[in-house]
């Protein structure tokens, strides 16, 4: 029996690049409308580089995948939490997964990871994939960027109503 190494494929969300990903070495993707989710300079200048360097390859979906996203999402009732470009990113991972590529998504979404679980592609939060250096955690709104304590246990802006995502911040010494 020949051993065929399986290829595997990171795909990442907007909340994966703020969060502070770290993309060495990997095989990584996104879609286009990531880069205008991206508010802070920051993380804007990061993917930018990692796009140049060919570190970030940018992929789109195909339109079955993304028709599927809706229909597992529309029975799931997440359609009306996720967004346009959240759908995308799972579409891409489902296109990958249809060629035979084997594709982990990085989200701290949960809504995200729910519909990820339903149509059974494994996906990994910025919270457990490793990163050294990460001391402390924050929660920020997607929407109007309002902070809340890790501690905070609502999926959802008390201001805005738009999803939490969890943030890594530098322990100040
Ligand atoms: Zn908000």
């Amino acid at each position: 029996m020949i051993h065929i190494m399986e290829k595997k494929v990171y795909v990442l969300d907007s909340s994966a690049i703020i969060g502070g990903y770290n993309f060495k070495n990997l095989d990584n993707y996104t879609i286009n409308e990531v880069i205008s989710e991206i508010k802070d300079f920051k993380s804007e200048l990061l993917l930018q580089s990692s796009i140049e360097d060919g570190q970030i390859k940018l992929e789109q979906p195909d339109r079955e995948d993304l028709e599927k996203v809706n229909l597992v999402t529309r029975s799931s009732g997440d359609i009306l939490r996720l967004s346009e470009v959240d759908k995308k990113v799972i579409a891409l991972a489902l296109k990958f997964k249809r060629k035979g590529i084997n594709p982990v998504v990085i989200t701290d979404d949960y809504t995200m990871q729910n519909t990820l679980k339903i149509v059974g592609i494994p996906y990994k939060s910025i919270l457990t994939s490793g990163i050294e250096g990460i001391l402390n955690w924050i929660k920020v709104c997607k929407g109007c960027k309002k902070r809340y304590p890790p501690e905070y246990k609502f999926e959802e802006c008390e201001i805005c109503g738009s999803r939490i995502f969890k943030k890594k911040i530098k322990k100040t010494i």
